[in-house]
């Protein structure tokens, strides 16, 4: 039986530890939120020996109410289980590859549409259960404080809302600015919505390679109605432990434009040296645009990190910003507390940390976003922590399954070389598009051809026959 104790001292003696290549056959997992419990089950289901810190109940962050494990602090919904949009194809992805977190929330689903939405209790109390029964666990009850020293590998999932004296080790085994607590994110738009009779391609003086942003300009009476309607729309309510501390750098378009009615003409909104063609001026004002991808299939909104709601966001974005009256929105604008490391320069493509690497990072703390990315995330994270224990190389799953797709966006490979990382929930645009395996598909058949890829990968990656896939 799991036990939950005291004294979480990662001392290793007399812990009876199985050997396996060479390799102690015991791993230190901390956080059972979703990647945390998702990585211990996969790991105790290989014959690993994992001892399970987590903080809980001794000590709650702000959002998280219960005393039991993988506890979903928000909404009950897993969101769309649809193959045919990203995240309902990595549900079925994890599906495949027997994911505890999806099993748990199937068993304990809810009607919602063609949502994955859950009883919340049943749902916990099923992982909890799982975990306490499991032979190959033990959780210990601690708030882990500082990072263990190797040689044991160590896992950590403690969340967005990581406790501070880790996210102090954290940082110092990162460097400090590698780690984050706030994430700021501007929307992403979908490069074929963008009505291109408006929008120019051009660098500010015509810098880099003259043409790496697109300029959507503005006239005064333009920018002056943006900024009204800006002020008026409605504003998501921050969380009483998320009370407004933003970085200068990131400030929200509306908390700029708080600042006098021409902040943001004189900021992320400037128009020198972008020269519109078809005036042969510079605009009153401009909304940049910079490639997400490296494809160039989406981009975002240059300082246009908000809290305005979501449907505020696309009434506002779309009537008032010439250029974006059809947008498809691929990502809407956000800002809350988040802890998160700057992955692509901190940790290997393993998910271990490049300075420590008996320390393996996986869940919402590497900058994957929401309750199945973070659970796909610990998945992932006990498939390399796995490898590394038998000796062998992680072999990553494919780049066009959508647990692929993470892993591009933690490594950075999805994002060109001057992409800030932000979190991300799983997006279309993370996966190379047809194009790149030198298929030109059209629009409306897109999707479709995406996830017969991604199903065909997988299948072969997994050694699965496809017939098993959907
Ligand atoms: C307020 C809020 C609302 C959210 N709403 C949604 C939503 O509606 N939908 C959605 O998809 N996502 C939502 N998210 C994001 C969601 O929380 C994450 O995607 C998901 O829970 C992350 O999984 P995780 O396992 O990485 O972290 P968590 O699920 O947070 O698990 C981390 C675990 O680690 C434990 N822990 C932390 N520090 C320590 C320590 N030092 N020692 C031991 N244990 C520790 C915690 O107690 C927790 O159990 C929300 C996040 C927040 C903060």
């Amino acid at each position: 039986m799991g036990t939950i104790e005291g004294a979480c001292n990662f001392a290793r003696a007399g812990r009876g530890v199985v050997e396996t290549s060479g390799m102690p056959n015991e791993v230190t997992v901390i956080g059972a939120g979703l990647a945390g419990c998702e990585a211990a089950l996969r790991l105790a289901s290989e014959g690993v020996r994992v001892r399970l810190c987590e903080q809980k109940p001794i000590k709650r962050s702000p959002a998280h109410h219960s005393d039991g494990l993988a506890e979903l602090v928000c909404s009950n919904s897993l969101r769309s289980d649809n193959p045919d949009n990203a995240v309902g194809l990595l549900h079925e992805e994890l599906r495949r590859l027997g994911s505890p977190v999806l099993a748990a929330a199937d068993a304990a689903r809810v009607p919602a549409g063609d949502a994955l939405a859950v009883d919340r209790v049943i749902f916990g109390a099923a992982l909890t259960a799982r975990i306490a029964q499991h032979p190959n666990i033990q959780l210990v009850a601690e708030e882990v404080r500082a990072l263990p020293d190797g040689p044991d590998l160590v896992l950590v999932c403690t969340g967005p809302l990581t406790g501070e004296a880790l996210a102090a080790a954290i940082a110092t085994a990162t460097g400090k600015d590698a780690l984050a607590f706030y994430d700021a994110l501007a929307p992403i738009v979908a490069a074929e919505s963008i009505d291109y009779a408006i929008a120019f391609a051009q660098s500010r003086y015509g810098k880099g390679d003259g043409d790496d942003y697109l300029n959507l300009p503005l006239n005064r009476e333009e920018y002056e109605h943006f900024v009204r309607e800006l002020l008026a729309g409605e504003k998501v309510a921050p969380h009483v432990f998320e009370e407004p501390r933003y970085f200068e750098g990131c400030l929200p378009v509306e908390v700029m434009a708080e600042r006098g009615p021409q902040t943001l003409a004189y900021g992320p909104m400037k128009p020198v040296g972008l020269t519109d063609p078809r005036t042969g001026r510079w605009p009153h004002a401009v909304v940049q645009l910079r490639r997400e991808d490296r494809a160039g299939t989406s981009f975002n909104l240059v300082g246009f990190q908000t809290r305005l709601t979501w449907p505020e966001q696309k009434r506002i974005f779309r009537s008032c910003i010439p250029g974006l009256a059809n947008a498809e929105f691929l990502r809407l604008g956000q800002i809350h507390r988040n802890t998160f490391v700057d992955a692509p320069r901190v940790l290997a493509r393993d998910l271990s940390l490049r300075a420590r690497p008996h320390l393996f990072f996986a869940g919402q703390i590497t900058g994957v976003e929401g309750y199945v990315e973070s659970a796909a995330c610990g998945h992932l994270g006990a498939l390399s922590v796995l490898a590394r224990l038998r000796g062998e190389e992680f072999a990553r799953p494919p780049d066009g399954t959508m647990l692929g797709a993470l892993l591009r966006h933690v490594s950075g490979e999805a994002h060109p070389e001057d992409y800030r990382y932000q979190p991300t929930n799983v997006i279309w645009n993370l996966v190379p598009p047809p194009e790149a395996d030198g298929f030109k598909v059209r629009k409306e058949d897109r999707k479709r051809w995406l996830v017969q890829r991604a199903r065909k990968q997988l299948a072969a990656w997994a050694k699965l026959s496809e017939s098993a896939a959907a």
